[in-house]
């Protein structure tokens, strides 16, 4: 078996839980944790794949995540 070098992950929560829907004249990839780009849920922003981040990269992505979310989560103001 040969190890890939890169793997996809959502841009969103960093999951590599990564499903492939071919449903469309264009398939896309989405992300079975989040939920992230799936067109049956309506998303905005939709993007058709996913990016690929190298095994080496992988930690420094997941972290660029973590900040990105906690920056959106500081704008939320939704009390109760
Ligand atoms: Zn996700």
């Amino acid at each position: 078996m040969i190890k890939p070098k890169s793997i996809k992950l959502c841009p969103k929560c960093g999951s590599a839980n990564i499903g492939f829907d071919s449903g469309g004249s264009s398939p896309w990839d989405y992300c079975k944790e989040c939920n992230f780009n799936n067109l049956r849920e309506g998303q905005k922003g939709f993007i058709s794949q996913f990016p690929e981040v190298k095994i080496s990269q992988v930690k420094k992505f997941l972290e660029m995540i973590k900040t990105k979310n906690k920056k959106s989560n500081s704008n939320r103001d939704d009390k109760g």
